[in-house]
């Protein structure tokens, strides 16, 4: 049996995992969940999986999700506070440990994760963008393996031969084809950008994810993120990755070789075909996602992203360019101004301003340690919140 701790277990992405364990109750087992503040859902997710471990950031959530399991007869044992999810990343009864926090709240756990030698299904992209080349430096010494749940980066995962860690060039890589939906925003009038709301923002077309990777998704924010992600977990240079649109989420990504072969990995869009694969890998298990019908989806569209319209996939690659703690100032900017459009302090078409102005105004130093990372997401939170007002 293998033991998992989930970070962000009540979130999209934690209640997909749950949901393929739920199939393999013979193979795996939970240690332990985690989540913010939002208890009742833990409660229920306690009960169906009993974990030896629940934790709750936020204190009084922590009491509230100890009675209720005290209650119930159950001994799961309910731990409070940031440093927990630490803990429990960490544990020795925990092979895999699903990195499912969104935001730069999720680095120290999934960094425990890492530095305790563990099976990392990384799913918080944002760890990677902030802290890349560290994050990748303490993977490789510690022997933690890293296996993207992002499902264009699984894609590439699935196209690379063995091998990758060498050198893209040396495996014979000429160019990452990354896929993006475009969002829902992909055909409408830029005029009726400073009118969006929240939820059109939320409503993605494809994939029903959490509000910030879907407020991301619709400035193609997520997609700026991803680059960068990918640049970290392939080893690749920032020009060898190209951004395509694909509005059907069917090819998930592609891989182009200098013999002019292109793999490509296909599917419906369903999260838990990633999680699946990351679980199991080199293995295959059934994921619960039905068949690809490509007779019903009948055609495949490709065509560029447009930089005019979402400036913020030209902000990631200029913070990529630029090096050191850069990547983590635009995260921290975009976290900060995500937060305000969803609270209605800023409109949507506010969000790529407040990233780049963030990046004009904060100089970026060398990425030497963690504290430079959090250095500058701090004085960046700072600068993009006296923006915003
Ligand atoms: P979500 O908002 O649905 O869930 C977030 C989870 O993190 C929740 O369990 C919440 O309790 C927890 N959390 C939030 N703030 C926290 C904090 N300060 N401390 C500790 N825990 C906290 O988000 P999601 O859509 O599941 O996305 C999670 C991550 O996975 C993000 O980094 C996102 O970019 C990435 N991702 C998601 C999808 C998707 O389909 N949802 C796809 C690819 C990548
Ligand atoms: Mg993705």
């Amino acid at each position: 049996m293998i033991g998992l701790t989930i970070l962000g277990s009540t979130g999209s992405i934690g209640f997909n995992t749950l949901k393929v364990l739920d199939q393999h109750r013979d193979r795996y087992f939970v240690a332990a969940l985690t989540a913010n503040r939002d208890w009742e859902t833990l409660f229920k997710q306690c009960l169906s999986f009993q974990p030896r471990y629940a934790v709750m950031v936020d204190a009084s959530a922590a009491h509230q999700l100890s009675r209720r399991l005290t209650e119930s007869g159950l001994d799961t044992q309910v731990l409070a506070g940031s440093r927990a999810l630490e803990e429990v990343a960490a544990m020795a009864e925990v092979q895999y440990v699903m990195a499912a926090i969104v935001g730069a709240a999720g680095l120290r756990p999934a960094l425990a994760a890492v530095r305790a030698g563990k099976r990392i299904l990384l799913a918080n992209k944002e760890a990677l963008v902030m802290s890349g080349p560290l994050f990748i430096e303490e993977a490789e010494r510690h022997e933690a393996q890293i296996l993207p749940i992002d499902s264009e980066h699984n894609a590439i995962f699935q196209c690379l031969p063995p091998g990758f860690r060498r050198g893209l060039r040396t495996v014979g890589v000429r160019r990452i084809l990354l896929t993006a939906s475009g969002g829902p925003f992909r055909v409408t009038p830029l005029e009726a950008f400073h009118e969006v709301t929240p939820e059109q923002a939320c409503a993605h077309p494809k994939w029903d994810m959490g509000r910030k990777i879907s407020v991301d998704s619709a400035t193609l924010m997520n997609k700026g993120l991803e680059v960068i992600e990918a640049c970290w977990l392939f080893h690749a240079e920032p020009d060898l990755i190209k951004v395509l649109i694909h509005p059907q989420s069917i090819v998930h990504s592609l891989v182009e070789f200098i013999d002019g072969s292109v793999l490509a990995q296909l599917g419906n869009p369903d999260m838990r075909t990633p999680i699946a694969h990351a679980l199991a890998w080199p293995e295959r298990l059934e994921s619960g996602v039905r068949s690809l019908d490509l007779l019903e989806i009948g055609k495949l569209e490709f065509e560029a992203p447009d930089l005019e319209r979402f400036p913020c996939l030209g902000l990631a690659y200029q913070a990529l360019k630029a090096g050191g703690t850069a990547p983590a100032v635009l995260n921290a900017a975009n976290e900060v101004a995500v937060e305000a459009f969803l609270h209605r302090r800023i409109r949507f078409s506010h969000i790529p301003g407040i990233v780049e102005q963030t990046l004009e105004k904060l100089e970026y130093g060398t990425l030497q340690d963690l504290d430079d990372v959090f250095e500058s997401d701090r004085e960046a939170r700072r600068l993009a919140r006296h923006m915003i007002g």
